[in-house]
């Protein structure tokens, strides 16, 4: 399976990928995540992502695209993936398509996780990431079982960077104007799934699974 999760920030993506990567034994491709590794390493690309991420913006498409289709090439990609932000704009996304089709790989679905505006400021301002293993909690939505504590590996919960009251609302502005137009793109290819990500994180992946236990085994 070759599927994409779409959706604004705080939709769920993470949080539904951990799982579904688990599910399914799929890698899991977070463009968000391979820039905050990149950051940490202190990497050339790492310096330059951070720059927009700081802000609140895109990172520029070439440099997002270079890495997808790189990583993409990777042998554990073979039997699928499961990708999670990205694409984010029609730029990206046209260039997955040509890649894809150059590698005769067509996406299996794009599942859209729609969750309205004044939820989503909630959930990231309360988000909280470990800094062991990437899993994802929130203070009042999915605590961990001692505060500030991992319960998967017992790795410290931090805040990210760009989760402030201010970069969220940019980045809710960027969502809507460069990332939405692509719920249309993927309508048009009639690959594209919405689930209702209001509901909760069980639910909603409950709702995935049976969407994608369709297609096991393509
Ligand atoms: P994204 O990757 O789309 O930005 P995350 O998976 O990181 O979103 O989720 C954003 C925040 O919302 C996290 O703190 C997460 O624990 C919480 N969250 C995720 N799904 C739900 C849900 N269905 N209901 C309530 N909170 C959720
Ligand atoms: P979110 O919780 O907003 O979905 P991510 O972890 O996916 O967060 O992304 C964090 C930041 O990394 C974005 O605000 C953006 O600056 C950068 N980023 C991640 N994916 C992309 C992408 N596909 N194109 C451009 N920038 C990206
Ligand atoms: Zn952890």
């Amino acid at each position: 399976m070759r599927i994409i999760l779409l959706g604004p920030p705080g939709a769920g993506k993470g949080t539904q990928a951990e799982r579904l990567v688990k599910k399914y034994n799929l890698p899991h491709i977070s463009t968000g995540d391979i820039f905050r590794a990149a950051i940490k390493a202190g990497t050339e690309l790492g310096k330059q992502a951070k720059e927009y991420m700081d802000r609140g913006e895109l990172v520029p498409d070439d440099l997002v695209v270079s890495i997808v289709k790189a990583r993409l090439t990777e042998p554990d990609t073979a039997g699928g993936y499961l990708l999670d932000g990205f694409p984010r704009t029609k730029a990206q996304a046209e260039a997955l398509d040509a890649s894809l089709q150059e590698l005769n790989t067509p996406l299996t679905g794009v599942i859209n996780i729609d969750v309205a505006q004044e939820e989503l400021l909630e959930r990231l301002t309360g988000r909280r990431v470990c800094r062991g293993c990437g899993a994802t909690y929130h203070i009042k939505f999915n605590p961990s079982t001692v505060r500030s504590v991992c319960d998967k590996c017992g790795g410290e919960l931090y805040q990210r960077d760009d989760d402030t009251i201010e970069t969220v609302k940019q980045r809710l502005e960027v969502y809507h104007r460069q990332t939405e137009p692509l719920i249309a793109y993927y309508q048009q290819q009639g690959i594209l799934h919405s689930v209702d990500g209001a509901q909760e994180i069980d639910e909603v992946f409950q709702e995935i699974v049976q969407f994608l236990d369709k297609f096991v085994n393509s």
